[in-house]
């Protein structure tokens, strides 16, 4: 199924992170309408995944929220709608309102589940209620995803297992998403600030491709799906990143990592065998 990305900028956001710049991000600056997304799904001749990211989607009003998603029913029959929010704005009232819509996966910015790295990072809440939004979405039976970052100020590859650890334990037999994303440093956030003032040093390459592929080795070990490993790669991304673990690839080094470690588990003294694909 095609996706179709509307981008609403750290929309409702009830904090400023500190490594975040959505606009600069995305390159967006504002937000489509309501009546602009039912405009553009208009041109769709197959049903489509509509994804909202790039805010805090159930922070907004509900009767707005109810505008985004309502577009949905003129979009051609079988599509989805998907979006990203902040732990903050979840309850089970919202989430029971919420399944009236064909809605495919909430992915939940979680960051850290460390809260010396929450705090740091300005995130605005305790790891606890970060664990039981999401815990609220799985009870309802609408997909979840945990969108988790490495590299955060205070954050260690070992506090990142951590989270590991607790989100599988929360997931349980159930299927649970994961992204993981490098913080990076962009132009004009706190986090350049702190940089500048010697509070906080980006990661390097190669220790961040060890970090996500050693998460990534042990996600899949514990079931996870793992969706997307470093952001998407565009113009102004490439502009508004002054340091930090920068690649169009990024994805693909971690993976390198994660089968690496995968052979070594499988066969410590080899030899190793890969299929042709
Ligand atoms: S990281 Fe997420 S919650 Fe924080 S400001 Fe950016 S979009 Fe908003």
């Amino acid at each position: 199924m095609k996706r179709r990305a509307v981008f609403l900028p750290m929309k409702n956001c009830p904090h400023r992170c500190v490594y975040c710049d959505q606009g600069a991000i995305t390159g967006e600056h504002s937000y489509p309408s309501p009546d602009h997304v039912r405009s553009l799904l208009g041109t769709e001749d197959s049903a489509v995944e509509l994804c909202y990211f790039g805010g805090s989607f159930t922070c907004q009003p509900q009767y707005i929220q109810e505008q985004y998603l309502e577009v949905i029913k003129d979009a051609p029959c079988g599509s989805i709608v998907r979006f990203s929010t902040h732990p903050l704005c979840m309850n089970r009232d919202l989430l029971n309102w919420l399944k009236k819509y064909p809605i495919s996966m909430i992915e939940l910015g979680i960051s850290s589940l460390d809260n010396h790295v929450l705090d740091h990072c300005n995130r605005g809440y305790r790891a606890q209620e970060a664990l039981l939004a999401l815990s609220m979405i799985q009870d309802t039976g609408i997909s979840a995803c945990a969108q988790m970052m490495i590299g955060l100020p205070d954050q260690s590859i070992q506090s990142s297992i951590e989270d590991l650890q607790k989100l599988a334990f929360l997931k349980g037999p159930k299927d649970m998403t994961l992204r993981i994303y490098p913080c990076l440093v962009l132009k004009n956030t706190r986090l350049e600030i702190k940089m500048r003032e010697g509070k906080y040093t980006p990661l390097s390459f190669s220790k961040a491709v060890l970090w996500a592929g050693t998460l990534l080795f042990h996600a899949l070990k514990l079931g996870f799906h793992v969706q997307r490993i470093g952001l998407q790669e565009t113009g102004s991304l490439n502009d508004a990143v002054i340091a930090g673990p920068h690649h169009p690839s990024f994805g693909e080094f971690a993976k390198s990592v994660s089968l690496v470690l995968t052979l070594l588990k499988n066969s410590p003294y080899g030899p190793w065998g890969l299929g042709k694909k």
